[in-house]
């Protein structure tokens, strides 16, 4: 197999070149000092502009085309392929698009960062929207590159996070969450009105050991990963044997903790692929969507789960006495899903984060099909704001301009994220049905028949399967089902408040 290796070798060396500006990424978030900025853009500008070159250069293309005639007689589902089909549709799409206009994405999106982090400051929408502007014509270009191939314009940017989907799809599924969910938070938030969630303080140090103890029991294993500290928490690697989560903590709430375990959850997926994929294009997770699959599920399904605290609560009593005083893991488990709408996407409960989502992905439909004009976003923003979560924004701050998705140029990323809680749901019940007796082991302290199942079914998959593939390997149906989600907050906001 002369080619399929040549092919290897080329896909190799473009794979070191990611991963080695994944790590001059994380360095910079984590260790470098502030005035290294300037040259570390450089830095990062050249590997990646070299490895697009060699990705999308004709030889790639004519390695691609001689690796098929060898690898003809492999199956579908062999490593080998895979990787062939896989790369060829990563080519072919690469190479639609003018290296010009990515540069021109790239620069125009660092530059609209610090003009949304000054706008966002002073709560001055105006003074981004020319910012936006241009970053959104850009991404009109974009989607011009792929002119029909595509129903409808948005479904090219969704295209890029979770390849395979399209637009009427996640429509038709965020329907159906806005018809049940809506109203269910809704009543449980109603209950919920008056708990005051517990004080604290929290000591730093004393989080540290928590948490670590957590990421630990979930799979962190230090001779593998790296814990660090950061602003805006991320999971990045260089490596199925080199993951890189970052956190943050307050003193105030112990909002850090969810932090961890949802990045614990994202690393554990990269941490499983494969090891036959390593240094390809196949080895990490499959789309955005499965990612948040998996940070979600480690993060609510187990992290915000009675089980987890039964076994959790007197490990944190011990280490916080005053701070959990008057608690139990009941009472404890109680306040740590309370259910109440908020303004703020990242700091949203579990029950409530699908509706910001939802608010998000029909704003970027109306800009990017141009049925409204930017100026009108923020009224737009705030009449929604109501419509789904019932609460008053009393600026842009804390509205329109609250996240970096669009200031970077990332239109069509919001959706993932409700598709990942979609998803993780189906593949819990799943899990459910496969280990009958997971609760117990949670209680034991045990999350390793979990952490196997996932690996095994899932994670070891990496990228050699479209995710309606995938989802059809783990779960037996090729499309997202919104229903098992439903139940499941159906039921556990049912237990906890009394509302169905
Ligand atoms: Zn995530």
């Amino acid at each position: 197999m002369g080619a399929y290796d040549d092919l290897k070798a080329r896909l190799g060396e473009i794979n070191d070149l990611h991963s080695s500006a994944a790590i001059l990424d994380w360095d910079q978030h984590v260790m470098m000092p502030a005035r290294g900025a300037a040259i570390r853009a450089e830095q990062l500008a050249t590997l990646g502009n070299l490895a697009h070159e060699m990705f999308v250069d004709d030889e790639t293309g004519r390695l691609l085309d001689a690796a098929a005639s060898s690898v003809d007689s492999q199956p579908y589902d062999s490593d080998e392929a895979s990787l062939v089909r896989v790369t060829r549709r990563d080519w072919e799409k690469a190479r639609r698009i003018p290296s010009e206009l990515t540069a021109d994405m790239t620069r125009q999106a660092s530059l609209a960062i610090p003009i949304w982090v000054e706008a966002r400051r002073t709560s001055d929408y105006k003074a981004f929207l020319p910012a936006l502007q241009r970053n959104l014509d850009l991404r009109k270009r974009y989607v011009e590159c792929f002119e029909g191939t595509f129903d409808e314009a948005y479904d090219v940017l969704l295209d890029d996070y979770e390849p395979g989907m399209r637009t009427a799809e996640v429509r038709h599924l965020f329907d159906y969450v806005k018809e049940h969910q809506a109203p269910l938070v809704r009543r449980a938030a109603e209950a919920a009105a008056g708990v005051t969630p517990p004080a604290g303080p929290w000591d730093i140090d004393t989080q540290k050991i928590f948490e670590l103890e957590v990421a630990k029991a979930f799979g962190f294993d230090e001779d593998a990963w790296r814990l660090d500290k950061t602003v805006h928490p991320f999971a990045t690697g260089a490596g199925s044997q080199d993951i890189r989560i970052t956190t943050r903590y307050f003193t105030d709430h112990l909002g850090g903790l969810f932090g961890t375990m949802h990045e614990t959850g994202h690393g554990l997926y990269e941490h499983q692929v494969s090891p036959t994929l390593e240094r390809t294009p196949l080895g990490s997770g499959v789309s955005l969507g499965f990612h948040e699959s998996q940070s979600r599920m480690w993060e609510n399904l187990v992290g915000r789960g009675r089980p987890f605290w039964r076994h959790f609560f007197p490990r944190l009593a011990e280490l916080f006495p005053s701070a959990t005083a008057g608690f139990d893991s009941e009472s404890w488990y109680r306040v740590m899903n309370t259910v109440e709408p908020s303004l703020i996407r990242v700091e949203a409960d579990e029950a409530t984060y699908n509706l910001h989502i939802i608010l998000r992905f029909e704003l970027e439909q109306a800009m990017i099909n141009g049925t409204i004009a930017l100026a009108d976003l923020p009224g737009e923003w705030n009449r929604l704001m109501w419509e789904y979560l019932g609460i008053e924004v009393p600026d842009d701050a804390n509205g329109v301009l609250q996240d970096t998705h669009w200031a970077g140029g990332s239109i069509g990323y919001f959706p993932t994220y409700a598709l990942g809680n979609l998803i993780g749901a189906q593949v819990w019940s799943r899990i459910e049905a496969d280990i009958p007796n997971l609760t117990a082991s949670f209680e034991a302290g045990d999350f390793a028949p979990l952490r196997t199942w996932l690996g095994s079914h899932l994670h070891v998959l990496g990228r050699k399967f479209t995710p309606a593939e995938t989802l059809e390997r783990v779960v037996g149906t090729s499309s997202i089902d919104p229903a098992p989600y439903v139940a499941y907050l159906r039921d556990k906001l049912g237990d906890l408040y009394g509302v169905a």
